[in-house]
């Protein structure tokens, strides 16, 4: 018999009562005693739930109030200056401040909040430690301890959950004089020693420290602070099982293997090519874990194909065997049987969270014994479902499948060089040097939202909806036109979400309830589910553009979300490659381009904010991944003529490394986020000499503080040292749908007006 353990359950609550609750306690409406009675029983039930699903293992200190790695950086006393308590040890209020910042009443200012980072190619983000030089460490916070004495009061058999030392470091941030974090961690080992010390004297046996970089391509300095690391925690209490997920060991698999701990867990999912060389680099001392249920979406498992793993592995290892997803279900929806309205046949097709614990707990039971009926009823239903995935005319539609087939390099290729179709677009747009724009959407007020939600009820006819969205383009358009805008948005009140909105318009795409994942605090994003070939039926959003266009005599620029961003921000599917699906969407918006310029739509922007995203962790797969990611791109963009103008946008600030993938989009324009970097981020266009417009951003839209021109102005002045003048496109960072009409107003006022200023002087 194998064990099922689990390495990790989502947090949030199937109906997101932590979510409610932080929300409540932080408005006041909720005291601490009564939130920390929801984490409580939020706990209970999430044990329960996978106890009765069969896990024999339960993670403790999954549990987080706002995030792992805070929990983490409370534990080990990594508090801030600025958020240290002035007297004695640090409180949830320490904890929320460092998450949320802390707005200071007396006019002492605000204490702005720690980083906000993705976990690795998540979509889940944590709270970036911040290290000092003369950091030290020291245990200063109780909750794990807490929740263990929790769950052994509970009759559990526990596996407390760690971040390693050695990537918890290096998730950090050096802050002040530089050094090196890496010499921290001998003071930090001793926290470690004590925090197994304590556990081993709660009656913990097994203890899961999560080392997820060993999946990384590491310094070799960092690899030898391994060795050095576990040599040192060997003495302490406790058996370790390192856990390392979202890639493959590749060149650490020796060093993992022979790391003086218990047990080593593996990600079978993500790397399945580990097996079988695992076998013959493992100790024979060593429990391995293999992950063969997929903990970053929501497909059920093959459990054949997982068996036939495990059973391999079972021969050679026996007990040393365990069965896990291949990584926390924390990126997991929590409970499938919540969905009521998905139809039955594809709800056969899922499993989220709990019905994950269910697949590793039955994989492992097979393995004992394999006649069981409850095993064989579930490899049967397995088998079912494989089947009628595979042969289902909802997924597979010929017609998608001939039409990517016919894909040729022509098709993803404009009609001319840049240089033509900017001489055509210059003489059809007639724009004016430094043009003024904005990325695409205008403040989505509560008066929208009830219109939508009214609509969505019933309690507002198509017609009566139309009308309503009407009228907040029309008065979209009036303010760009009294400002003196360039080229126009119709301002995207209509979307809830650049992806949801979309996806709901196309044929492949499935939606859940309250299939919720935590993104970051209290914040849950409720991904589209691609199930099946993708394509557009209708048009998307000619409509909303054309009568946008009508309202005006200026350039009304179309506004699309591209095919990478549209994958990265739903649960794929996993029969099928991501450059395959991407291409899938790509033809889709293709047909919604050509529409739109076929409506007269001279300028379209096709939105790729998650493009840096898609990124491998390991160096090795970037190149393949950057050249069809920009391929999907220009795939969607090229069908058009010369004159119509394609724009791009994206939000972040590294381009170093992916700046040849960016020109190789060739979009006419590209709009960045470049303010709060001062426009240093230019640096990598100017020395690559990106040969098309940019248009960098010259306001932050994060806050609703009001830059006046000057401070504009003394940016685009930089940016015009760095990018020839009629390349230049002065815009925002990003799109103002969290903002406010009023700010919005004065500060595109100032955009414009530091734009002819520029122009005069330019003239003058
Ligand atoms: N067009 C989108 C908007 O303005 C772009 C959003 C984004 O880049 N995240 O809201
Ligand atoms: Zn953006």
């Amino acid at each position: 018999m194998a064990l099922a353990h689990n390495l990790g359950f989502p947090r949030i609550g199937r109906d997101r009562e932590l979510k409610k609750a932080l929300e409540a306690y932080w408005k006041g409406e909720l005291d601490e005693a009564a939130l920390r009675a929801v984490g409580q029983r939020l706990r209970a039930e999430h044990w329960q739930l996978q106890k009765e699903a069969g896990i024999q293992l339960l993670p403790v200190g999954d549990f987080a109030w706002y995030d792992q790695v805070l929990g983490h950086s409370l534990m080990f006393g990594v508090i801030p200056e600025r958020f240290r308590p002035h007297s004695g040890r640090p409180t949830l209020d320490t904890l929320f401040g460092m998450a949320r910042g802390v707005s200071q009443g007396g006019g002492c200012g605000a204490t702005h909040a720690q980083e906000l980072t993705k976990w690795f190619d998540s979509n889940y983000h944590y709270l970036v430690p911040e290290f000092s030089a003369e950091q030290s460490f020291a245990l200063s916070w109780e909750q794990l301890f807490e929740e263990v004495a929790e769950g052994r009061a509970l009759g559990h058999a526990l596996k407390p959950v760690l971040i390693g030392p050695l990537t918890y470091l290096w998730l950090g941030k050096c802050k002040g004089a530089a050094f090196d974090k890496l010499d921290l961690l001998e003071r930090l080992l001793p926290v470690y020693g004590e925090i197994l010390q304590r556990l081993a004297a709660q009656g913990i046996e097994w203890v899961q420290i999560d080392e997820p970089i060993l999946a990384l391509d590491l310094p070799q300095d960092w690899k030898t602070a391994f060795e050095r690391a576990y040599n040192l925690l060997q003495k302490e209490p406790g058996r370790k099982l390192i856990a390392t997920y979202f890639a493959g060991l590749e060149d650490n698999l020796g060093l993992a293997a022979g790391l003086p701990v218990d047990g080593l867990h593996i990600d079978l999912v993500r790397a399945p090519e580990q097996f079988p060389a695992i076998l013959d680099r493992l100790p024979a001392y060593k429990v391995l874990s293999l992950g063969v249920v997929d903990g970053r979406n929501v497909w059920r498992s093959d459990l054949h194909a997982a068996l036939a793993i495990l059973q391999q592995a079972h021969e050679r290892l026996g007990e040393r065997l365990w069965v896990a997803p291949s990584c926390s279900l924390l990126h997991c929806p929590v409970d499938l049987s919540r969905e009521d309205k998905l139809d039955v046949e594809l709800k056969s097709w899922l499993a989220f969270a709990v019905q994950k614990c269910r697949e590793v707990a039955v994989l492992a039971k097979a393995l004992g014994e394999p006649q069981a009926v409850e095993v064989q009823a579930a490899l049967a239903e397995s088998r079912q479902v494989q089947e009628s995935r595979r042969a289902s005319p909802r997924i597979h539609k010929p017609a998608v499948q001939a039409r990517v087939a016919a894909v040729t390099a022509q098709h993803c290729q404009r009609q001319s060089p840049f240089a033509e179709r900017s001489a055509r677009q210059r003489a059809r747009l007639n724009l004016p040097l430094f043009p003024t724009t904005s990325i695409g959407s205008f403040p989505q007020t509560s008066a929208i939202r009830l219109a939508r939600q009214a609509f969505k009820a019933g309690k507002l006819s198509a017609a009566e909806y139309r009308e309503a969205m009407y009228s907040e383009i029309r008065h979209a358009v009036q303010v760009q036109e009294r400002l003196g805008l360039d080229v126009l948005v119709h301002g995207e009140a209509e979307r809830n979400d650049m992806v949801e909105y979309f996806a709901e318009q196309l044929d492949g795409y499935a939606f859940t309830r309250f299939g919720w994942v935590q993104s970051y605090g209290s914040r849950c994003v409720k991904p589209a589910i691609i199930y099946g070939d993708l394509s557009r039926p209708r048009p998307m959003t000619v409509d909303w553009i054309s009568y946008a266009q009508r309202c005006t005599d200026k350039p009304m620029k179309g506004m699309l979300t591209g095919p990478v961003t549209m994958l990265m921000w739903s649960f794929p599917r996993d029969d099928m490659s991501r450059e395959e699906q991407a291409r899938q969407l790509a033809l889709s918006i293709r047909d919604e381009v050509v529409d739109l310029e076929a409506a007269g739509i001279g300028v379209i922007q096709i939105d790729e904010a998650a493009f840096r995203e898609g990124l491998p962790l390991r160096r090795a797969g970037w190149s393949h991944y950057l050249a069809w990611a920009s391929e999907a791109f220009r795939l969607c963009a090229s069908a058009v003529r010369d004159e119509t103008q394609i724009h791009t946008h994206m939000c972040y600030s590294e381009f170093n490394d992916v700046i040849e993938a960016i020109a190789a989009m060739d979009a006419d324009v590209i709009t960045i986020e470049t303010s709060r970097s001062d426009m240093e981020l230019l640096d990598a266009f100017e020395r690559f000499e990106y040969p098309n417009e940019i248009g960098p951003g010259v306001y932050d839209i994060h806050s609703p503080r009001v830059p006046d021109s000057g401070e504009m102005l003394k940016l685009l002045r930089k940016a015009a040292r760095r990018i020839a003048v009629e390349r230049l496109w002065v815009n925002p960072d990003c799109g103002l749908k969290t903002r406010g009409w009023a700010e919005s107003e004065a500060a595109l006022a100032n955009m414009v007006a530091a734009a002819r200023q520029l122009r005069r002087e330019l003239a003058g």
